[in-house]
């Protein structure tokens, strides 16, 4: 058996062409493909804005900006993510507050995440970043009301979620990142992840002053738009007397970043959107037969049934002697992998005064979580070979 990671991407004959056309064009960077692959995002997810950045974690850095976090201010996030999540806030030299999962659907408890906000002034809390841990989408609905309450903006961390969804409380279906809900909502399409474009990122929103800001944002906060100019059309080296600014003139009005995409990876991106339906239901039709495999099984607990609203970023299971089981499998070529080693104790965040002890559920989480390999390419023979190796090392 070749090595089975946990999760890689799938580059059909259609994405390497795209990219050699794109190659062939004007462009490699910020030419029409980004407005393509924001217009066909925008369209798959259902939200009305999306500007195209680097990478996820680009996306949530210009995200924490464009949505005024300073220093001073206080955000609450999920332990249970990858560290960028929480790094966002840092970066805005705001300060990073951790709540508890809840235990059965490893989500940031909405029960804890209230108890937090109602425990100190009104205030205290900017905002709130939820995280769609392995493709389960959060209720913002639910969420969305205690923001409101709390007058905190929403940032959704989606960047497990593309696809995924919820049905809100008048049966309607809210895909994870369409913006209804939250201010603003984030992806990666780092390769693990449901789009590949090597590096690369989105932001989504229905707010549009918002887009503007990011779309400035991305780009060295420099604006082309003669109508927003501050400066005079005199002060730019026109003529006194001209009634348009010279047509070279642009202006540097915030402070931005080059958080650019480039037009090759749009285009891989564009063409991979047109197969992440299929590939969203390889993933469905994968967690379906794990839990077919495991659900009788007593080595397995806290198993969900297949579910149609969940984006099977990932696929975890609960275990005991998981070091064993880890190491088990990586001795016959399957490479599982742990996620997440808790957030508030990493040392950066230790340093910052958090310990073991503190967020109980993420921390008993962690002692038995295992991600086994999910990605649309793994094939049947190594699903059951996955499979088989697991039953294999319980029944030793
Ligand atoms: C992948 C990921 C990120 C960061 O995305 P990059 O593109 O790697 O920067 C942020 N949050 C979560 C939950 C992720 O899985």
């Amino acid at each position: 058996m070749k090595p089975i990671p946990y999760g890689r991407q799938t580059i059909s004959q259609e994405d390497i062409d795209a990219v050699s056309t794109s190659l062939q064009s004007d462009y490699l960077t910020q030419g029409p493909t980004i407005s393509a692959i924001q217009s066909a995002f925008s369209a798959y997810i259902g939200s009305q804005y999306a500007v195209a950045v680097s990478n996820g974690t680009a996306a949530l850095h210009l995200s924490a900006l464009a949505l005024g976090l300073k220093p001073g201010q206080k955000v609450l996030t999920s332990s249970l993510t990858f560290v960028a999540s929480a790094n966002c806030v840092q970066y805005a030299g705001a300060e990073v507050d951790f709540v508890d999962i809840d235990p059965k659907s490893y989500l940031i408890s909405l029960e804890l995440l209230e108890a937090k906000l109602a425990s100190v002034p009104k205030g205290t809390y900017a905002g709130i970043i939820p995280v769609d841990f392995a493709g389960l989408a959060v209720d913002l609905e639910k969420l969305k009301e205690i923001a409101v309450k709390y007058n905190c903006w929403i940032l959704e961390d989606s960047c497990h979620s593309p696809g995924g969804y919820f049905i809100d409380s008048k049966g309607e279906k809210q895909n994870c990142g369409n913006g209804n809900y939250a201010d603003l909502a984030i992806f990666s399409f780092h390769p693990v992840k449901h789009i590949a474009t090597g590096e690369g990122g989105m932001i989504c929103t229905n707010n549009k002053a918002l887009y503007e800001k990011l779309m400035s944002l991305r780009s060295h906060g420099i604006s082309r738009d003669e109508t927003k100019f501050k400066n005079s059309i005199q002060e730019a080296g026109g003529n006194p007397g001209d009634l348009n600014y010279p047509a070279w003139y642009m202006e540097m009005q915030d402070l931005g970043y080059n958080y650019r995409l480039t037009d090759l990876q749009a285009a891989l991106g564009l063409s991979q959107l047109k197969s992440a339906a299929k590939r969203l239901d390889k993933r469905k039709q994968i967690a379906e037969t794990y839990y077919e495999a495991f659900k009788n099984e007593d080595f397995v607990c806290n198993l969900s049934p297949a579910n149609p609203a969940h984006a099977y970023h990932l696929y975890v299971i609960q275990v005991s002697k998981r070091l064993e089981l880890y190491n088990f499998l990586r001795s016959k070529n399957i490479f599982a992998q742990i996620h997440y080693f808790p957030c508030h104790l990493m040392p950066y965040y230790q340093e910052k005064g958090w310990k073991v002890g503190m967020l109980k559920n993420v921390e008993e989480y962690y002692k038995g979580c295992i991600s086994l390999p999910m990605f649309p390419g793994l094939e049947e023979a190594e699903q059951q070979y996955v499979i088989s190796s697991i039953k294999e090392f319980y029944q030793k």
